[in-house]
């Protein structure tokens, strides 16, 4: 999608833990819209940046697709998704941009309560249950280790009480899911924050402007955070 464009689309999250920080890191950076009925489009009215709400996992497709421009999205779901594409020969089209400074979690490793811990080779042959299987096969494979990864999109958690597998490597920010289920964490695999995604290549048109122009201002808003 190379069509010449003078607006800039960014997706967010509509609904969850992302979406109010997200929108209001881009309200800060002085940015206003106009929402549409069904509150899915939110046109700019300070500067030509409109917003996209969907899902968290379909914004790096939506940028792949250049349906986006830019995207805020959790990195472990771009550098997931970055490592599906990879897996498949498609070329980089999208990249992180800039972490943001919200949305912390860890992509973690966590194995029965009763296990004594003696490191990564220990996975060997085992079944580990994740939503993030290429993160957990990259991971697997510089640590030389062969273990099989289990796909499951939901209750990752629960996985090695109904033997569907022997340990988990999840999203973890408090531990208390985990405890629940007489799991405990070992390893982290990935230190995730919401990031600003975009083109892997420079926008070619009046885009780039604008995504500078945002970018600037973003990061004088980061600063004064920090
Ligand atoms: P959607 O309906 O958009 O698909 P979701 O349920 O996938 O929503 P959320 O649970 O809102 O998404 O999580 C969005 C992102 O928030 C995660 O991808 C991750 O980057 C970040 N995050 C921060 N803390 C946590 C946590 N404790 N558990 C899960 N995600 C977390
Ligand atoms: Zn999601």
């Amino acid at each position: 999608n190379s069509a010449v464009r003078d607006r800039l689309r960014i997706a967010i999250q509509k609904s969850g833990r992302l979406s109010e920080p997200a929108r209001a890191l881009l309200a800060s950076s002085g940015l206003s819209w106009r929402e549409s009925r069904d509150k899915l489009f939110c046109y700019g009215e300070s500067l030509p940046v409109d917003l996209l709400l969907v899902r968290d996992d379909d914004i790096p497709g939506l940028i792949a697709d250049g349906v986006c421009d830019l995207g805020i999205v959790g990195r472990n779901v771009l550098v997931e998704q970055a490592g599906e594409r990879a897996e498949a020969g498609k070329p980089e089209v999208f990249r992180e941009w800039r972490s943001l400074g919200f949305g912390a979690c860890k992509l973690s490793l966590a194995v029965p309560d009763d296990w004594t811990w003696e490191g990564p080779s220990q996975l060997a042959g085992k079944r580990i249950a994740t939503t993030y299987p290429n993160l957990l096969r990259g991971w697997l494979r510089e640590q030389g280790v062969q273990a099989e990864a289990v796909v499951l999109n939901g209750s990752v958690e629960i996985a090695p009480r109904l033997g569907q597998a022997d340990v988990i490597c999840d999203l973890v920010s408090s531990g208390a899911t985990l405890a629940a289920n007489q799991l405990k964490p070992v390893l982290d695999i990935l230190q995730s924050e919401a990031v600003l995604a975009g083109p892997a290549q420079p926008f070619g048109d009046v885009r780039a402007e604008l995504a500078d122009l945002l970018l600037r201002r973003m990061d004088g808003v980061l600063r004064i955070r920090d």
